[in-house]
């Protein structure tokens, strides 16, 4: 008898992008099946998959269909030079090559109807970006079953249930605790491993949602949360969480453990590692989370804790800053005026403007003059923004109350992270100096209301030397 019993694993695209990778994937299954009496896989389209996807149909609705037969050929490769290599089973590979070709016909057909209506509604969008989780689902499962686990695909959109926000959809969880343990229990309680797709959902009325880019990590911890499961581990292609993302610093070091809130801002402010979403429903049901390497299983990887209390007598030590992030591709909105001054409501006007056009705002400044707002938009959604607040403070503008409202060019968000900041004075002196002694300008300010990050917007030119910058104040405050 298994001494652990629900687990639930998450591979990403890289640890299930090629054989090499889904031999790997297969192997970590076999093991966590040795040590759990229930295991959920949740698995991420191949890489590069979903991309491939999304640009076909943008094409499309741009009337250009002359990459399909190009995608169809790189999608076929991917997953059957896969499948001919890893399912020896003649008929097991013959038939989940021939679901996936039919998958891959229904990209070809989404394509030229969305071609046809020249336009792809968030609908047929997501129609389009599940088809890379509904492959690799299927490839995945004949794998592990190659590798002689008792296993079963099933499209999570049989039980995460999810609103019509398609592109970004929420889950129903009062009906998706239902399903996912209707569904789902019989099965695990036989033993058997369950293999799933990440990422999507459905409608009640069966409409195929995604949970935004990235969320396979939500999905995981979706189900893990609503099982519940003991332990929720997500399988990337680095070994875990990280001082910075090394493709900037390849000196980044690991983080053993990380408390839920750096976490939360960190991935909240570009982390890619790990989606944002996830950690709520985790933290909520008090499963124990890890991120770990597909390539180096052996690693322990991070370990998501508790906030703990701050130990003062590490006050220098290297959890005052622990790790340092980036948002790439953002722009800088003012909105700036004498007649301002101690108006009221100016800020709730403008980020109601900001909200209609559902935007989301990483970052806000006030200056304390009241004489400017200053908030971050991402890059795409700032002409929208720009025009949304023009309209709403047309009289404003009119009457000269509000001298003008204008945006910069790209910026990027630099965010330093660590619970030891809010009990050490005199961070946000050391983060400037660094910064000014690396000649980076900083445009704005702002300090995370948990006082666990601090984040500067600076020129998108200057994103990789502010990383590094800062990088090297977490690698200096370890050698104290
Ligand atoms: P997956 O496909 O497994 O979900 P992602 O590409 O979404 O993987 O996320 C993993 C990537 O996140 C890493 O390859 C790394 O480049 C990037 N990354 C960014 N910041 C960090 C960080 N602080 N620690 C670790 N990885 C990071
Ligand atoms: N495949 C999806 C994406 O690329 C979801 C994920 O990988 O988490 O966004
Ligand atoms: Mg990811």
């Amino acid at each position: 008898m298994a001494a652990k019993e629900t687990l639930v694993m998450k591979f990403g695209g890289t640890s299930v992008g090629s054989a090499d990778a889904l031999v790997k994937a297969a192997q970590i299954v076999k093991d966590a099946r040795a040590e759990y009496s229930r295991v959920v896989v949740i698995t991420s389209a191949m890489s590069g998959v979903t991309n491939l996807l999304l640009d076909s149909a943008s094409r499309a609705a741009n009337g250009s269909v002359e990459s399909l037969p190009a995608a169809e050929s790189t999608l076929r490769e991917k997953h059957f030079s896969a499948a001919d290599s890893l399912i020896k089973d003649e008929s097991l590979r013959e038939s989940t090559k021939r679901e996936i070709d039919s998958l891959i016909r229904a990209l070809v057909d989404l394509c030229k109807a969305i071609a046809v209506l020249g336009e792809a509604s968030p609908r047929a969008m997501d129609a389009v970006a599940s088809l890379g989780e509904r492959m690799s689902v299927r490839l995945l499962e004949a794998v592990i079953a190659s590798a002689v686990i008792k296993s079963k695909a099933i499209e999570s959109t049989a039980f995460i249930i999810t609103n019509a926000h398609y592109q970004n959809a929420h889950p129903d969880f009062k009906i998706t605790t239902e399903k996912t343990r209707a569904v789902l229990n019989p099965l695990l309680d036989e033993g058997i491993v369950v293999v799933t797709t990440g990422f999507i959902g459905a409608t009640p009325e069966g409409g195929i949602t995604t949970l935004g880019r990235g969320g396979s990590d939500y999905s995981a911890a979706i189900i893990g949360s609503v099982l519940p499961a003991n332990d929720v581990w997500i399988w990337t292609d680095v070994d875990g969480v990280m001082t910075t993302d090394p493709r900037i610093v390849p000196s980044a070091r690991t983080l053993p453990e990380i408390t839920y809130s750096e976490i939360a801002e960190l991935a909240y402010y570009g982390a890619k590692v790990l989606h944002p979403k996830t950690i709520r429903p985790v933290v909520d049901a008090g499963i124990g989370l890890r991120i770990c390497n597909t390539f180096n299983p052996s690693h322990p990887g991070t370990r998501l804790i508790a906030n703990t209390p701050f130990d003062s007598k590490a006050r220098n030590g290297p959890q005052i800053v622990k790790a340092v992030t980036a948002i790439r591709s953002q722009r800088l909105i003012t909105i700036e005026g004498r007649g301002m001054l101690g108006v009221p409501g100016v800020a709730a006007r403008a980020f109601g403007a900001v909200a209609s056009t559902k935007t989301s705002v990483p970052l806000i400044t006030q200056a304390s003059s009241e004489q400017s707002i200053c908030f971050a938009v991402p890059s795409e959604a700032a002409e929208q923004v720009i025009n949304a607040l023009q309209n709403v403070f047309a009289d404003e503008i009119k009457d000269e109350d509000i001298d003008r409202v204008w945006m910069t060019e790209d910026v990027s968000i630099i965010t330093v992270v660590g619970v030891g900041m809010r009990h050490t004075p005199g961070v946000s002196g050391l983060v400037f100096t660094q910064l000014g002694d690396s000649d980076i300008n900083i445009f704005a300010i702002a300090q995370g209301s948990s006082e666990v990050s601090i984040s500067m917007v600076v020129d998108a030119a200057d994103t990789e030397s502010a990383v590094k910058a800062l990088h090297g104040l977490i690698v200096a405050s370890s050698k104290v």
